[in-house]
């Protein structure tokens, strides 16, 4: 392609509401452009780099079996009620209705669609397992949509759901996928991680997600430097190191603490370490549309991890209580609440609680504590659950070795779900012994744009975007130096012709523009390689350079075409 005839609108500046380099990156160099938050065009040069991400997720999804299909957006109310999550998945699904006031939304993940779709066409389980996949636009009103393609609200994904008679098939599939990712985030040039997850809005047991490790990443993750161990931190675990301890033999003892709420605040008021606190938290959680409070205990040196409770609950829904529900369930405003008395509501309380001889707590009586609380004899210890943010330092639950906290970005997540959509949508085919059984399902989901984007977090430098050879819009722009100068321009279209023969996605840069503007612009763009023919031509040369080198190689003009070559398959 001829430069002059292309639209490349690169920018000197960051756009002002990018805080990633990613985000700086793609809209300087006129990759992406922002329509609405959250919700962006793809330029030329940008829907290039989204096309080879889909191209390499599509061959390696067909090398795995999988078959391509293409699935509605736009989604009937209907199939999410049979599923039971048009209640359910709050303000991220941007819902709607039509001229007849029927009511859709615009889907942010298909398992629905799909399932409906195996519920029509496969009745046998000589027609399992199946894997089907597709590229296609997903919305979702997140929140807080920022850094460019890395959280939008209208983002292309490729998402696979596979059906199955049995759970070794799934597991099998499951497998299978796993390796097709790794094959897919290598093939792209990307360094990651494959991490234990949490399952969100989707479900299922079982799930991983795939992790490029960028500093900027918005995903916190822990993970062991001895084994193979690395965790979302919504789902880390790690092994205490603390020794049970004999229960004291201490009464329990009122203790005057005015003013003194936090752990901090007690723990130094009373010269005690946070660790042999109990802290206690009250938090509002709906299951069903049905409200409810729990009271959640936890050592006073630990963190809830908000998303193991919801888990734990099985709940909806959970937030911190008001400080209203606060005073009605403990007596007290918040700071002074502890479990000794507390009667009507339910309580939950961290594993490790069973681990802390006596404690400290709050007496639901303002300004007072109390010392020496034991639990189980003080108060019933009636559920117990890993409810703790795991945190960097503690031990891996495996091999006990310190974690190490690193940051991610998740380019994919893969599910095994179940039954969950099956069994809510009678989705059902007929074993060998003609019983109806639901599908046993998976699920596997890749963000195309997140993925571009995180290769940018990846490989970049201070001239702009260095992208992997396999992403690079183009792999060669040929320059030369002075288009007014007839030898320079026919040499640099010998060149261009030569490369476009031998199938080189390479660009001519015919513009009227001075040349240090131009090396600007292919190197912000991140094109692959540049040749440029400038004052060397005199002696028949030409200037090469990898974008990823800092020095130029003279090569004769005769060979140039064939010396690029050569080096952008090196
Ligand atoms: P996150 O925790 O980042 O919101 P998620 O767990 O909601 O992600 P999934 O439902 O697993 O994401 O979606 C599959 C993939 O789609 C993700 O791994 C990610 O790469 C991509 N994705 C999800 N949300 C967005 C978004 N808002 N913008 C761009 N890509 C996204
Ligand atoms: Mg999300």
């Amino acid at each position: 392609m001829r430069i002059s005839k292309l639209l490349m609108p690169t920018l000197r500046e960051d756009p002002a509401d990018a805080e990633v380099i990613s985000h700086k990156l793609l809209v300087r160099a006129g990759l992406i452009q922002k329509t609405a938050a959250g919700i962006y065009n793809y330029l030329p040069f940008g829907y290039r780099v989204i096309r080879k991400v889909e191209n390499i997720i599509r061959a390696e999804m067909n090398r795995a079996g999988a078959q391509e299909v293409l699935l509605p957006a736009v989604v009937p109310a209907e199939l999410w009620r049979e599923s039971g999550r048009w209640d359910k998945y709050g303000k991220e699904l941007l819902r709607f209705k039509d001229r007849k006031e029927a009511e859709y939304c615009l889907g942010p993940t298909h398992e629905e669609v799909i399932t409906a779709l195996a519920r029509a066409f496969v009745h046998s389980y000589k027609q399992l397992p199946l894997n089907l996949y597709q590229i296609q636009t997903k919305f979702r009103d997140e929140l807080r949509p920022r850094f460019g393609l890395m959280r939008g609200r209208e983002f292309i994904m490729k998402d696979a759901y596979s059906f199955h008679a049995t759970q070794e098939s799934l597991d099998a599939e499951y497998q299978n996928m796993r390796e097709t990712y790794c094959r897919i985030f290598a093939a792209c040039g990307l360094q990651y991680k494959v991490v234990q997850a949490d399952s969100g809005n989707i479900g299922g047991s079982v799930s991983q997600e795939f992790m490029v490790l960028a500093e900027n990443g918005e995903d916190a993750l822990l993970a062991c430097p001895q084994c193979a161990y690395s965790a979302n931190v919504e789902a880390a675990q790690s092994r205490p190191d603390t020794p049970v301890a004999a229960p004291t033999k201490e009464k329990m003892q009122e203790v005057s603490t005015p003013d003194k709420k936090t752990i901090e605040e007690v723990s130094a008021f009373l010269k005690t370490s946070p660790e042999n606190l109990l802290k206690t938290l009250v938090y509002y959680y709906k299951i069903n549309e049905r409200e409810n409070y729990v009271v959640v205990l936890l050592r006073g040196c630990d963190q809830l991890n908000e998303v193991k409770l919801k888990n734990y609950l099985q709940a909806d829904l959970i937030l911190p209580a008001e400080d209203s529900a606060v005073l009605k369930i403990t007596g007290v405003e918040p700071g002074f609440c502890g479990p000794v008395g507390l009667q009507n509501v339910r309580i939950v309380a961290d594993e490790l609680i069973k681990t802390t001889s006596s404690g400290v707590t709050g007496a639901n009586k303002k300004d007072t504590h109390l010392l020496n609380v034991v639990p189980g004899r003080d108060f019933e210890l009636k559920e117990t659950a890993d409810l703790r943010l795991a945190c960097s330092g503690e031990k891996c639950p495996h091999c006990g070795v310190p974690l190490q906290a690193i940051r991610g970005i998740e380019v994919g997540h893969i599910f095994k779900l179940g039954t969950k959509y099956s069994e809510a949508m009678q989705a059902v085919y007929l074993d060998q012994n003609g019983t109806a059984k639901p599908f046993i399902m998976g699920c596997y989901g890749i963000g195309v744009g997140r993925t571009a984007a995180a290769a940018v977090e990846q490989h970049f430098d201070a001239n702009g975007i260095v992208w992997p050879p396999a992403l690079a819009p183009y792999h060669c722009v040929v320059i030369p130096a002075n288009v007014q100068e007839p030898a320079q321009l026919a040499a640099a279209e010998k060149i261009y012709q030569e490369l476009l023969a031998a199938g080189v996605e390479v660009l001519l840069d015919d513009r009227e523009e001075r040349i240090g503007v131009k090396l600007k612009d292919m190197e912000l763009i991140g094109i692959s390689s540049r040749v440029v023919v400038g004052k060397a031509l005199a002696e028949g040369k030409v200037e090469f350079r990898l974008r990823a080198a800092t020095d130029n190689e003279l090569i004769p003009l005769a060979d140039a075409a064939k010396i690029i070559l050569a080096r952008l398959r090196a």
